[in-house]
């Protein structure tokens, strides 16, 4: 029998109905979240602060364009790749890490194999240990340079990065950290890597242009990093804290969260709020928190 033309508009009606009332279901229940995670084709420009617990991992995402800035230590490796491919990402313009701390470069030799990457950005200074030799390694294996980033600037997608450096590369590594401004139209996010407070001095003095409306604090939230003067040359309106639970250097420290304070009361932990994504249209910022803090 062929359905008439009133009774198939009636099972599409129903197909509908029931549709919308599984997806209204899942979403009630928290097995769907479109709030908590949005996905790079959807969101426009993005910059999403990855929970790799003690580490640092951000992944910036604009106009179909991809920046990775550190990627997490190397027991992260499975959790970053399938996260950044859950999104879509196959191709990354340029991956950035901030200095060679296996914290920031653990998993770069595994990114370099699972992504195209077209630019690879790494303070001109020896690193050490395994990651790092896996990076130098994976990086010629892809006959990819490491180019230094010193004064770089160039845009993904919608986004405008610059990298700032100090002119004399100090011996500690930390304050080795290439520090990325990234700039949506009226928005600004600041990376700071494991910047100190010897660097951030460094980088004022330079007169670098360091404002920004996001901030992910230095040295993940250690009272080594986030000085007075830097934090007034920022101005955050928002603080990202890349930590781990328990971690076995305290961090955040009280004295920088009361540093922030002074400044907003919009801090966020990876420890407490799992990945943190900014979600900017060029003037407002939206944000989305994995876990509820
Ligand atoms: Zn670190």
């Amino acid at each position: 029998m062929i359905p008439s033309r009133k009774r198939k508009a009636r099972i599409t009606l129903a197909v509908l109905a029931a549709a919308v009332l599984v997806l209204s279901l899942l979403t009630a229940f928290g097995a769907i979240d479109f709030r908590k995670r949005p996905q790079a084709a959807d969101a426009g420009t993005s910059v999403r602060f990855i929970d790799v617990g003690q580490g640092d991992c951000t992944l910036a995402f604009s106009e179909g364009h991809a920046l990775l800035i550190d990627t997490g230590e190397y027991d992260d490796r499975d959790k970053v790749i399938s996260y950044i491919k859950s999104l879509g990402i196959t191709r990354l313009d340029c991956l950035i890490l901030t200095h060679p701390h296996s914290d920031h470069i653990g998993e770069a030799a595994d990114i370099i194999e699972a992504f195209e990457v077209d630019r690879l950005l790494i303070p001109n200074t020896d690193g050490e240990g395994y990651p790092y030799d896996r990076l130098k390694e994976a990086a010629s294996e892809k006959g990819l340079a490491l180019e230094d980033p010193r004064g770089a600037g160039f845009d993904v997608g919608g986004l405008t990065v610059t990298v700032f450096l100090p002119e004399e590369l100090p011996e500690d590594l930390n304050d080795c950290s290439a520090v990325v401004r990234l700039t949506h139209g009226e928005n600004g996010f600041l990376v700071t890597g494991d910047c100190g407070i010897k660097e951030e001095k460094q980088l004022l003095a330079q007169g670098a242009e360091l404002s920004a409306d996001v901030l992910k604090a230095g040295h993940h939230g250690s009272s080594g990093a986030c000085s007075e003067p830097f934090l007034e040359a920022v101005k955050p309106r928002f603080a990202v804290i890349s930590c781990g639970a328990a971690n076995d250097y305290g961090h955040p420290h009280e004295q920088t969260l009361m540093r922030l304070k002074a400044f907003t009361d919009k801090i966020y932990t990876t420890r407490d709020s799992g990945t943190v994504t900014f979600v900017s249209d060029g003037k407002e910022l939206t944000v989305y928190t994995e876990k509820d803090q």
